[in-house]
């Protein structure tokens, strides 16, 4: 749970982390770069993409996935079941460090 691991009572590998906004990567590993982007206070992926703090999330994203990511890299959001979102706490991915081209 994303709120656990912003109360640091959940272990993760935290890569950021201001007021507002942290970075840790993601457990799934189908690419060789996979980080996650949320704002530290609870809200669904609906109401991040309507909020202004979309803005800092996104910054931010942008720039750890430049730095680990140096040939380009790919920030989505999954939206509900069709989109496999797994965690109703909002959040971007962040995923590179291949051609995301032969993963199709
Ligand atoms: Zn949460």
């Amino acid at each position: 749970m994303f709120c656990n691991i912003v109360a640091k009572t959940e272990p993760a590998d935290i890569l950021y982390e201001d007021e507002e906004v942290m970075v840790f990567r993601n457990k799934l590993t189908w690419v060789p770069v996979m980080l996650l982007c949320i704002p530290k206070n609870h809200m669904t992926q609906a109401k991040l993409w309507t909020d202004p703090i979309l803005a800092h999330v996104g910054k931010i994203a942008a720039y750890l996935a430049a730095e680990h990511c140096e040939e380009g890299f790919r920030i989505l959001s999954n939206f509900g079941r069709h989109g496999l979102q797994s965690q109703e706490h909002g959040h971007l991915h962040m995923i590179g460090g291949v051609n995301l081209g032969s993963y199709a």
